[in-house]
C-alpha cells in the first residue's frame, strides 16, 4: 500500500503533467484534498506535506476535523449537498462553498457569514450532466443565478463547479468538461472576475486540466479507497 506521502507526490506530478501538456501553468491548478471519511491525522499527515487546501462533504463530521485541527492554519471547503438548516455553520467555518445551486441558499449564506470574516467565495454547481440524482442547476439557469447572487454582499461568487456523470470514457469525460468550459467563458463576460473553475477527481482529473479546471478535487488518489461507500 502505498503512503500519504507517495500519493502526493503522484498526485503532483499528475498535475504538473496535465498542465504542461494542455500548456498551462501548473501553479494555475489548485489541488484540493477531498477528506471525507479520513481520520484527523491523516490530514494532518498531507498538511505536513504541504497541502493546506481540504474540502468536506458533510457538515457535522467536518466540524469535528475543524475542530480537532484547529491548530493547523487549514483553508476548508465545504464540497457537499446543502441543506438550508445547515448554512449558518458552513457560513462560520468555511472559506469556501463549491455546492451551492440556488438563490435561497447563497441568500442564506451571505446573511449568516459573521462581519468578523471575509466574504465567503462560492463556486455555483452546475448539473452538467442533467442526471435526476444530482444536484446542482441546469446549465441554462446559471446566467441569471450569478446575476443574483453576484448582488450578495458577504459572498463572492468565484465560478463554477460540476460533478459529471461516472465514466471511463475519456471521451465523454472531454465532452462534458469542453461544456463546462464553454458555459465558464460565456458566463465570464459578464462577470470578468470569474477565476475558477472546480472539476475535475481522481479518475478524471487530466481530461479537467486540459478542459480549463483550475481547482481539482482529489480524494481517493490522495487517501486510498475510502471505507464505506459515501457518494
Ligand atoms: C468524493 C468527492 C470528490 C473526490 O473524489 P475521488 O474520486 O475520491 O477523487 C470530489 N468531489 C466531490 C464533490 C466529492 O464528493
Amino acid at each position: 500500500m502505498s503512503s500519504i506521502a507517495e500519493n502526493f507526490q503522484s498526485v503532483r506530478q499528475q498535475i504538473d503533467q496535465a498542465a504542461t501538456q494542455s500548456a498551462r501553468m501548473p501553479q494555475d491548478i489548485h489541488l484540493l484534498a477531498v477528506s471525507k471519511t479520513r481520520q484527523p491525522d491523516e490530514l494532518r499527515a498531507l498538511y505536513q506535506l504541504g497541502q493546506t487546501a481540504f474540502g468536506e462533504n458533510y457538515l457535522q463530521e467536518a466540524l469535528d476535523k475543524i475542530e480537532a485541527l484547529n491548530d493547523l492554519p487549514i483553508t476548508w471547503h465545504f464540497i457537499g449537498p446543502i441543506q438550508s438548516n445547515k448554512t449558518r455553520a458552513i457560513a462560520e467555518h468555511f472559506s469556501w462553498v463549491h455546492s451551492v445551486d440556488r438563490l435561497k441558499i447563497a441568500q442564506r449564506l451571505s446573511e449568516q457569514r459573521p462581519a468578523t470574516l471575509p466574504p465567503l467565495n462560492i463556486c455555483l454547481q452546475i448539473n452538467i450532466s442533467k442526471e435526476d440524482s444530482k444536484a446542482g442547476c441546469l446549465p441554462n439557469e446559471a446566467e441569471t443565478l450569478l446575476n443574483q447572487m453576484a448582488l450578495l454582499p458577504n459572498i463572492v461568487v468565484r465560478g463554477l463547479m460540476a460533478i459529471p456523470k461516472a465514466t471511463t470514457d475519456s471521451e465523454a469525460q472531454a465532452h462534458t468538461f469542453t461544456q463546462m468550459q464553454t458555459l465558464f467563458h460565456e458566463l465570464k463576460k459578464q462577470h470578468p472576475l470569474l477565476d475558477t473553475l472546480s472539476m475535475g477527481m481522481s479518475d478524471d482529473m487530466a481530461v479537467a486540466i486540459a478542459h480549463g479546471a483550475t481547482v481539482v478535487r482529489i480524494g481517493t488518489a490522495l487517501f486510498g479507497p475510502r471505507h464505506y461507500p459515501q457518494n
